[in-house]
């Protein structure tokens, strides 16, 4: 690590030593994960460049930004819409929440059965090595599922800067009213943070820019309906993952650069796998950065990944915002139109949900899902059981993976997704 990375992560306030330890397991994950794969499209090379700089070049980035008075917010979900930020000259990041940290220190605060992906938001902010959470001016939250909804009162505790979002539990009128409020009251932090008021011009940019990254990724989804598939699930999920932290712009050429590449190995009919590999989609909780635990076991097990149904994924990135407004209001109302299809679980009914996953499935001619639930995710969880039927009564199979980020079952893991690879093949 060069000496201005150790002095800008000592003036973060970041805990060198634990700092350290959390890149060395990184580090030593994508090695042994990623960079063992074989016949990766060459345009990863900048998605394994950013994964080595991810705490380095990216945070100088932020922080050069910060010195020319942009305000940087961290975000934990697909709800805090992007639009609003960038509008306001300020850059929203993901706050990943992908890897167990600080365990003991966390369970203080939290109880033993919460998710991993609570608890990692604490285990980063409490053992101080998440520089994207040190340099963010503000954090937002928002009341999802119980459990996160309980913890940001914890976390309030341990920052300064937090901001919570109301968000509706039902696809209602008043569901929509609500969301809308609240992206009005959201818009209004934000440019009190900034100083700088929205105007048509800077939503309709921002809305423009955040598109054209969406629409790079669908570009790149829809590539995997091929077979051979030209990319590996893990790469389509890593560029899902860099989509909430890199420069959107940078991103957008980057998926872009590679799609073009894929375009290329599809005519020539090179795969990253043989034809005919079983193909699964995934469906369920987010995978957020370094949890690549259930893809690699299944693309060790020899079947591929061809979607996800996440919000590191689809569930996150499929529909477009409307940028013809020619008003704020109206252009606000294009916002909360596209983030309220969003079809997080913790919307009661959830059809929207469902009716996706079958689409999905047909779409990239998946042989079977994979639905992953994080432990003591209840929301996600519950709705496995009425996915898993509605998908036997369609005759597809699925298997339903209950974990955690811990590394402890993954023998029983692979051995029940070996099984299952065997029985979508006949
Ligand atoms: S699963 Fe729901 S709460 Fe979690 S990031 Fe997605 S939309 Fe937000
Ligand atoms: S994984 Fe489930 S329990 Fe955990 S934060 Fe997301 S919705 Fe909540």
């Amino acid at each position: 690590m060069s000496d201005d990375n150790t002095s800008m992560w000592k003036n973060l306030g970041l805990d060198l030593k634990a700092h350290d330890v959390l890149l060395g397991v990184l580090g030593q994950a994508y090695q042994d994960i990623y960079l063992s794969q074989e016949n990766r499209p060459r345009g990863m090379e900048y998605f394994d460049f950013v994964m080595s700089e991810i705490h380095g070049l990216r945070i100088k980035e932020l922080l050069d930004e910060k010195e020319k008075k942009r305000k940087i917010i961290g975000s934990y979900c697909v709800f805090v819409p992007e639009e609003i930020a960038l509008a306001a000259n300020a850059t929203l990041v993901g706050l990943c929440s992908g890897a167990d940290f600080a365990v003991e220190q966390v369970e203080k605060y939290l109880p033993r059965n919460t998710c991993s992906l609570i608890k990692s938001s604490f285990g980063f902010k409490l053992a101080k090595v998440c520089p994207y959470l040190e340099c963010a001016d503000m954090i937002v939250g928002e009341n999802t599922c119980d459990g996160k909804k309980k913890a940001y009162e914890t976390m309030g505790t341990l920052v300064d800067n937090l901001y919570v979002m109301d968000l509706p539990q039902m696809k209602s009128d008043n569901g929509r009213k609500l969301l809308r409020s609240e992206y009005d009251r959201f818009k209004s932090a934000v440019e009190e943070l900034t100083g700088v008021e929205i105007s048509v011009d800077s939503l309709k940019e921002a809305i423009r820019t955040v598109n054209e990254k969406r629409a790079a990724i669908h570009r790149l989804s829809q590539l995997r309906i091929a077979d051979p598939v030209p990319i590996s699930g893990l790469d389509a999920l890593l560029a899902n993952q860099v989509f909430f932290y890199d420069n959107p712009a940078r991103f957008t050429q980057s998926v872009n650069k590679i799609c073009d590449e894929l375009e290329e190995r599809i005519s020539k009919k090179k795969g990253v796998f043989p034809e005919k590999t079983p193909r699964i989609l995934f469906s369920g909780c987010p995978m957020a950065v370094p949890n690549w635990k259930l893809p690699w076991i299944v693309e060790t097990s020899g079947a591929v990944i061809v979607g996800e149904e996440s919000c590191v994924g689809e569930r996150g990135t499929r529909n477009l915002t409307d940028d013809s407004g020619k008003t704020v209001d109206a252009l606000m109302d294009a916002v909360a139109d596209r983030y309220f299809k969003i079809d997080c679980a913790i919307f009661t009914p959830n059809q929207d949900r469902r009716d996706h996953i079958l689409e999905m499935t047909r779409a990239y001619k998946a042989d079977g899902v994979i639905h992953y639930g994080l432990q003591f995710c209840q929301p996600y969880n519950m709705e496995s059981i009425p996915v898993e039927k509605l998908l036997e009564e369609e005759g597809i199979p699925c298997l339903r993976i209950e974990t955690d980020y811990g590394m402890e079952d993954v023998g029983q893991i692979k051995t029940r997704v070996e099984a299952f690879i065997e029985q979508i093949q006949d």
